[in-house]
């Protein structure tokens, strides 16, 4: 009984919910954090090894990066075990069969994480109509193709420059992953006079001093090509991106990155997280005494989920895009400016601010966290 609630605290989880159903082989679970704001959204991700702990503390990250973003939401996650390439058609029973396994649960609107995309939202949307993250054709605001994150960290950058004493014209950029988030980050940094000098994705790390040609390298990576196969540029292995000298460093692949074995191999002025805990706290904290800036990840790469929240309202891309824009700015200030005034890590001062605001809403409920 004990176990059931080893991750109790004042902010929940409210609920988690064992999904099983044999005759299709799903096992799923959900947690559902804190709806003090509203029903929660958190993506469904699709994996062999999930686990109920690691669904709970994506569930509590979505509490808080909800919060932090001043959504009217609250925080929930789904995992599903499986392996995501499977057959097409074992992969839409099973996610219509655990759609169909929560439509009572009003309080989590799925959304597509790892392992699940905007087809299967398209899946979830036709059994029980309570997904985001929808293909255009059903309303949805395709967050991955527009760069929704990428373009909340170029604001986020915009307002640390001041903290870190930095010009974005001719500021020396190194990105890690070239994905949905890197790739965007680096475009809409060089659209404002940064200059792409490195980037990495799984299979190698590409260099060039002089500024790499950001449009060309895109159209190269959706090509299905790896950024070792680009015609300029020195190439080196994966994880030489850490090394590159820079003003501005971009996490945006896997989490812990950057701990204590590699934390000092970095060179920067900025750190931006796009990833989702590039950094162990640790590392963090070490950065912070060394007074390398970083802005958290969820201030930092809020967009996705802004984004998300706006086309369950119905929102335009325009909306959604200025909206993103405002949030995160803001965001972004009231966090540093705090960290700054209070002599505190940005994350510290982040926490506190999204905290402060389940907290204030949870007052204003009969049962605080449900
Ligand atoms: P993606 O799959 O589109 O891209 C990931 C990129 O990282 C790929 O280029 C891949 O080759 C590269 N990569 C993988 N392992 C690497 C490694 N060890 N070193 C260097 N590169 C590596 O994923 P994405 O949607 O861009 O997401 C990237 C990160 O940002 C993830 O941690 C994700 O959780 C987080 N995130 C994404 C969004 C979003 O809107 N997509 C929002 C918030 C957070």
């Amino acid at each position: 009984m004990e176990q059931v609630f080893e991750f109790a605290d004042q902010l929940g989880p409210t609920k988690i919910i064992h999904v099983y159903e044999p005759s299709v082989n799903l096992k799923a679970i959900l947690v559902v954090d804190n709806v003090a704001m509203g029903p929660s959204i958190g993506g469904l991700r699709m994996a062999e090894d999930v686990s109920t702990e690691e669904c709970f503390r994506l569930a509590r990250s979505m509490t808080l990066k909800n919060s932090a973003a001043g959504l009217r939401h609250g925080g929930g996650k789904s995992v599903m075990f499986g392996d995501p390439k499977m057959p097409k058609e074992e992969k839409e029973q099973l996610i219509r069969a655990m759609a169909c396994a929560l439509v009572d649960i009003n309080e989590y609107i799925f959304g597509p994480d790892m392992g699940t995309d905007e087809e299967c939202m398209a899946w979830v949307h036709d059994e029980i109509h309570r997904a985001v993250g929808l293909p255009r054709e059903l309303g949805g605001i395709p967050l991955d193709e527009l760069g929704a994150t990428a373009w909340g960290m170029s604001h986020a950058t915009d307002v640390a420059l001041k903290y870190c004493d930095l010009e974005l014209n001719g500021a020396r950029v190194v990105v890690q992953g070239f994905g949905s988030v890197g790739m965007h980050a680096a475009r809409f940094l060089k659209d404002k006079g940064a200059v792409l000098i490195a980037a990495a994705d799984s299979q190698g790390t590409i260099v060039d001093e002089q500024g790499l040609d950001v449009d060309a390298l895109i159209a190269h990576k959706q090509s299905g090509k790896s950024l070792n196969d680009f015609a300029a540029g020195d190439k080196r292995d994966r994880d030489a991106v850490i090394d590159v000298e820079c003003d501005i460093w971009i996490p945006a692949a896997r989490p812990d990155v950057i701990n204590n074995d590699s934390v000092d191999r970095l060179n920067t002025k900025l750190i931006v997280q796009g990833a989702n805990i590039p950094i162990t706290l640790e590392a963090e904290e070490h950065l912070y005494k060394k007074g390398v800036l970083y802005i958290p990840d969820f201030i930092a790469n809020a967009g996705g989920v802004i984004c998300a929240a706006m086309e369950y309202e119905n929102a335009s891309e325009r909306v959604a895009f200025d909206t993103i824009a405002e949030k995160v700015s803001f965001n972004t200030e009231q966090v540093l400016a705090a960290a700054k005034k209070e002599q505190i890590t940005p994350r510290n001062a982040a926490i506190n601010l999204a905290v402060a605001r389940v907290e204030k809403a949870m007052t204003t409920r009969r049962w605080s966290i449900f």
